[in-house]
């Protein structure tokens, strides 16, 4: 379902420019605006969904695929095997700032853990 006003929801249906690095029936995946990485890539469901914290028990197919897209998309651009991280953020305090869930895809440096 496509949600009026959300951003990622209008980067799927095509109707704001984006970078694809790839597409399928449930996903597309395109380079962030402002990379917080030498690679950093967005994952998002055509679906929309609001977070991870919206999520059900319905959504567990395409939550599914966005993982292993991400690291079919390490595989591909060659950076699985030096390393990427993977992160949803959600909700205020998890930094989320576009509510349409998306995965992001860091990778070409090393990260931190925990994160700030
Ligand atoms: P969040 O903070 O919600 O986890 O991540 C949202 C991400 O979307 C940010 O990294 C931001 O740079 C990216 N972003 C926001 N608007 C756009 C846009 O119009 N195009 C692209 N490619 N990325 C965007
Ligand atoms: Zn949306």
């Amino acid at each position: 379902m496509k949600v009026d006003d959300c951003i990622f929801c209008k980067i799927a249906a095509g109707e704001i420019p984006s970078t694809n690095v790839f597409e399928d029936d449930v996903c597309v995946a395109f380079n962030d605006l402002s990379p917080q990485a030498p690679e950093h890539i967005l994952i998002i469901p055509r679906d929309h969904i609001d977070s991870l914290d919206k999520a059900d028990a319905s959504n567990k197919a395409p939550l599914g695929h966005l993982l292993l897209t991400a690291a079919e998309i390490a595989r591909e651009k060659g950076f699985a095997e030096n390393g990427y991280r993977v992160v949803i953020n959600t909700n205020s305090d998890g930094g989320q700032t576009v509510f349409h869930l998306h995965v992001h895809l860091l990778a070409g440096r090393p990260f931190v853990f925990p994160p700030g």
